[in-house]
């Protein structure tokens, strides 16, 4: 009876409960506008989704306006090229001037003032228009005399119109110093249409959510939401809540744990687009996988160094190789194999000095990351078994900048770290000699110089 209900209502139905009356839609309309929203599903909570994105912004959070302060000068009137991106239009006669031309005889507006003269009223008509229609007179294609109508909407709005209409790159560029970035009005920043944001869980809504630090929201998923559903929910929730938490446990390890994930990624710095990355790398749970990085650690905190650590750890678990250019102190303590170039930085330096583990780097008086690590009376951590079993990586005859010829064996499937002093030749033994020559090997190409 209840499927009859809805096939006869179109949707909506009534169900009378011991204490009162609950309204149900099946098309997640409203009963008093009948506006609807789409089935929820994940697109709709992503900007970069024309499902979710605010239509007025196209998911910016920021729309670009024309600046009055930048297409006004106020001691030159309209004719004198006062508008600034109107001056080449000046030129010649089009439709478009003699409409101006036409609006500002029958409005009384002068276009021979200096524009910081006019009244408001004037400005007002000239930049923002009447809304009224105007005959305009002219010449057509084969030059007889002829008339159109046409609606003035004030030069701003033509201007803004033409730079979202363009198809030219050189119109908009042209166009975009005339612009300034304005909170889209619409949306207010949160980049999503409002339908969107209307759903919330626990009275907040995903924008809401996302400008939250990773360590405020993985205590909130872990803890607070879960003591609040009851068992139905927890039912429905308990697989994205873990998804949600798995991720944020991800980026939290990494040291990121301060960063919001409203965060733009071009406002990152270095070290912590690298960690994104690893902390990304962790969830896709890849082995077999050789990952380079040069100095993850660097802007960390120390405490935030161990969980750095540990996720590298997790990563050479999995079954991967990671080989690190590192001066961080607990970085290379972790390593199961190290790598020291030297002795000193530019020409004296890129040669290779030691090799090991650490104990064996301990152990070595050629060494002075040995030294140094010797120097601290604690105990290196625990010490893992190097991995002998996956093979090894041979690099031969490296001459890149100052490398002297280095010949060596990396052992796979350990967390390796490339140590000694700064010049030594450490990133231009990794960064600049290993990494363009597995890509020629594994892509077939590389454009850059290649050690
Ligand atoms: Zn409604
Ligand atoms: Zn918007």
């Amino acid at each position: 009876s209840l499927e009859q209900a809805l096939r006869l209502s179109l949707g909506l139905v009534v169900l009378q409960t011991k204490d009162r009356e609950h309204l149900y839609s099946q098309n997640y309309a409203c009963s008093l506008c009948g506006h609807s929203l789409s089935e929820i599903e994940p697109r709709m909570f992503s900007f970069n989704s024309p499902l979710g994105a605010c239509e007025a912004c196209k998911g910016l959070g920021s729309i670009q306006k024309i600046d009055l302060a930048r297409i006004i000068n106020p001691r030159l009137s309209y004719s004198e090229g006062g508008i600034l991106p109107l001056n080449r239009l000046l030129m010649t006669e089009t439709w478009y001037t003699r409409l101006i031309k036409t609006v500002a005889q029958e409005e009384h507006v002068s276009l021979t003032t200096p524009l910081g003269d006019l009244s408001a009223r004037e400005m007002h008509i000239l930049l923002h228009g009447t809304g009224k229609k105007y005959v305009v007179a002219g010449t057509n294609k084969q030059g007889r005399p002829t008339k159109i109508t046409e609606v003035w909407n004030g030069i701003v709005n033509r201007l803004e119109e033409k730079y979202f209409e363009t198809q030219s790159e050189w119109s908009r560029l042209d166009l975009n110093q005339y612009m300034k970035e304005e909170l889209c009005p619409t949306c207010l920043g949160a980049k999503l249409k409002a339908e969107v944001l209307a759903i919330t869980i626990d009275g907040q809504n995903i924008n809401e959510l996302t400008h939250q630090s990773v360590t405020t929201l993985l205590q909130y998923f872990k803890n607070d939401l879960v003591s609040l559903l009851n068992p139905y929910e927890s039912q429905v929730g308990d697989g994205i809540i873990k998804e949600v938490t798995s991720r944020l446990t991800f980026l939290h390890n990494v040291g990121l744990g301060y960063l919001d994930l409203a965060r733009q990624s071009k406002t990152l710095s270095g070290g912590e687009q690298q960690r994104i990355r690893l902390a990304s790398q962790i969830g896709t749970g890849l082995t077999g996988v050789l990952y380079v990085l040069d100095e993850p650690s660097i802007g960390l905190h120390s405490r935030d160094v161990d969980a750095l650590i540990a996720s590298l750890k997790r990563l050479v678990d999995l079954g991967n190789t990671l080989i690190v250019v590192e001066h961080d102190e607990k970085t290379i303590r972790a390593a199961d194999y190290l790598v020291e170039l030297g002795p000193s930085a530019g020409v004296h330096g890129g040669k290779l000095i030691a090799q090991g583990t650490v104990p064996e780097i301990i152990k070595d008086k050629h060494s002075l990351t040995g030294a140094y690590l010797s120097g601290d009376k604690t105990i290196p951590g625990e010490i893992r078994p190097l991995n002998t079993t996956s093979g090894t990586l041979k690099l031969e005859g490296c001459r890149s900048h100052n490398l002297k010829n280095l010949s060596l064996h990396l052992p796979l499937g350990n967390l390796i770290g490339i140590t000694g002093v700064s010049g030594g030749g450490k990133s231009t033994l990794i960064t600049e000699t290993l990494y363009p020559a597995l890509k020629y090997y594994l892509d077939g190409t590389f454009f850059d110089h290649m050690g």
